[in-house]
């Protein structure tokens, strides 16, 4: 099979001949259709400091994917084969205290498919049959190569009651873009979205009507509180660009009692005004993954009752021009980039 793989350490990626996985008892085999591009993807392209300290190479990366069940473990049941699906990438383990508890998504031993283990962007994965997340008809493999960041978005979004609320996320990249449709869909009042990338704010304005998208750059957050007609700020803050300035203006920008889920991970250790926290009685939590399988329920609940995040695919690609769709995503102009495996 064809497989995009991190040969060796140093930068980029290589499209290889590869054997199709053999499966063991509880696995399926899985004929990929679509697969996502993550960030993710990049830090390993690029072999960054993190990539390079955690990749084991060879791997076949990617864990974005959609597409169909063609062989079943011995032991699986109640999955078919011609079966579409997605899946969670997160291989957990059975053993801690968080998923004998049932909170799989906590579990200290999670290994990555495309980042520990072997990944998506390929013709057949094989995957444990527990992370099988079969696809409705009106969800598109398109749609289903992108579950796993809005899986992101919607975990965060959800971390907090949102319904009548102000909202306000910090970074439009594609995930950030998504927690604000979520937003908007759950009932929230305004959702401001801000960047410091044009590009990236019309994107959000095209994605999420109703959107109000303020460039941070131009234009700012104090100002836009009285313009919207909220008497002290923001009730709920997503972090959604793991950049410092962002939290600090977001934290600013919050009511007293405000609530922040943040998702966006700083590069490093980052100063962080604890008193203006403690001053203004702000819960923070931190969000990673997406609930297994709670996150998956809700979001594909909410893409069968309206939720249409479609637009931010902006690039698609057959598979063998991989090198262009990674162009297209570290150019910061792209929403969500779709790589496709079936030619
Ligand atoms: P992205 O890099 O595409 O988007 C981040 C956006 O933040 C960019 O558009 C950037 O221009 C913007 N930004 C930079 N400085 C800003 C500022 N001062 N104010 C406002 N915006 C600013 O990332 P993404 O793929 O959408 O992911 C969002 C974040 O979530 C990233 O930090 C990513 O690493 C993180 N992430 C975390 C998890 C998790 O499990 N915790 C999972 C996936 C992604
Ligand atoms: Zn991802």
């Amino acid at each position: 099979m064809k497989a995009l793989c991190k040969s060796a350490p140093g930068e980029g990626l290589w499209m290889i001949e590869a054997p199709v996985p053999e499966i063991g008892p509880d696995d399926v085999l899985i004929r990929i259709n679509k697969t996502g591009i993550c960030g993710t993807d990049i830090h390993i392209w690029n072999w960054d400091d993190w990539a390079s300290a955690t990749v084991p190479v060879p791997l076949i990366t990617g864990h974005e994917f959609a597409g169909e069940i063609v062989e079943l473990g011995r032991n699986v049941s109640g999955l078919e084969i011609g079966q579409r699906c997605s899946g969670e990438g997160h291989l957990i383990g059975k053993a801690s205290r968080q998923s004998r508890a049932g909170k799989f998504h906590l579990d200290p031993a999670t290994r990555g498919i495309g980042v520990n283990e072997q990944g998506a962007f390929a013709q057949y994965l094989r995957l444990p049959a527990f992370n099988v997340v079969p696809l409705p008809d009106e969800i598109s493999d398109d749609i289903g190569a992108i579950l796993d960041p809005l899986g992101n978005a919607v975990h965060t979004a959800l971390s907090f009651d949102l319904v009548g609320e102000d909202v306000l996320v910090t970074g439009a990249g594609p995930i950030g873009i998504m927690a604000a449709a979520v937003a908007r869909h759950v009932g929230a009042r305004h959702v401001v979205i801000t960047d410091i990338n044009s590009d990236r704010l019309s994107l959000a304005r095209d994605v999420v009507p109703g959107v109000v998208a303020v460039n941070v750059t131009e234009d700012s957050l104090q100002d836009v509180i009285p313009r919207l007609k909220m008497t002290q700020g923001f009730d709920v803050g997503l972090e959604m660009s793991g950049n410092q300035q962002a939290l600090d203006g977001m934290v600013e920008a919050m009511t007293m009692g405000g609530r922040i889920a943040m998702l966006g991970i700083p590069p490093g250790k980052s100063p962080v005004d604890w008193s203006r926290i403690v001053f203004k009685a702000i819960t923070i939590k931190g969000v990673y993954g997406r609930e297994i399988f709670e996150t998956w329920y809700k979001m594909i609940a909410m893409l069968e009752n309206g939720l249409d995040v479609s637009k931010i695919i902006t690039h698609r690609f057959d598979a063998a021009d991989f090198e262009a769709g990674f162009a297209a995503m570290k150019s910061g102009q792209s929403g969500k980039v779709v790589l496709d495996w079936t030619g």
